[in-house]
């Protein structure tokens, strides 16, 4: 199974990545996790994009796929991943297209989770209180809703075009979430009669 999980952020990804990637058996990879620990470790990628993180940007595409390509490349990858956060510009479109095509791969599916703007802030505002993460103050995350909605909800197009693009109402409780994505990505058989 190879995923991509698209969505504005709040909108649930890195909770609904693990346990999707988990009933799938493929690794999860979130670029954002990716970025954190690199930054949490002062290393010279950490150093780099903690500027562009902290003012809610992008790091950019050059930084960002190389990175991803390094990953896609390990072992634990080669029967199947799920994406999170990733691709989220053109370019990052176009590179993971090449990347698979190298592969001779292609991608199975690309969920989309939905969550109106409002419910989005509330959701980062309280996950700033309990986990204090230094993008998630308002200004910052406003920047990320107005960075999402310019550069990567347009993406989603392009994967509809393709006919590989599912949309899932994030909103409700996390199990329900998870039921909905698993649903539309192995639907029950339809016993016809
Ligand atoms: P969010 O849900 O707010 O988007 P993430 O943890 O997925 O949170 O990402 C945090 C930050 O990491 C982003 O605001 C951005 O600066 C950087 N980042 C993550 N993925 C990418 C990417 N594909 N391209 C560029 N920057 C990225």
């Amino acid at each position: 199974m190879r995923l991509l999980l698209m969505g504005p952020p709040g909108a649930g990804k890195g909770t609904q990545a693990t346990t999707i990637a988990a009933r799938f058996g493929v690794p999860a990879i979130s670029t954002g996790d990716i970025f954190r620990a690199n930054v949490a470790q002062r290393t010279e990628l950490g150093v780099l994009a903690d500027a562009y993180m902290s003012a809610g940007d992008y790091v950019p595409d050059e930084v960002t796929n190389a990175m991803v390509a390094d990953r896609l490349a390990e072992a634990d990858c080669a029967d199947g991943f799920l994406l999170d956060g990733y691709p989220r510009t053109p370019q990052q479109v176009a590179e993971l297209d090449a990347m698979l095509e190298r592969c001779g791969v292609e991608l199975d599916s690309v969920v989309l989770l939905e969550a109106d703007s409002e419910e989005l802030v509330r959701r980062l505002l309280l996950r700033a209180q309990e986990q204090g993460r230094a993008d998630d103050t308002e200004p910052v995350i406003r920047r990320r809703l107005e960075v999402y909605a310019a550069e990567t909800e347009p993406l989603a197009a392009a994967y509809l075009d393709r006919g590989v693009l599912v949309s899932v109402d994030g909103l409700g409780s996390i199990e329900e979430v998870a039921e909905r994505i698993m649903a539309v990505l192995a639907p029950e058989p339809v016993v016809v009669e």
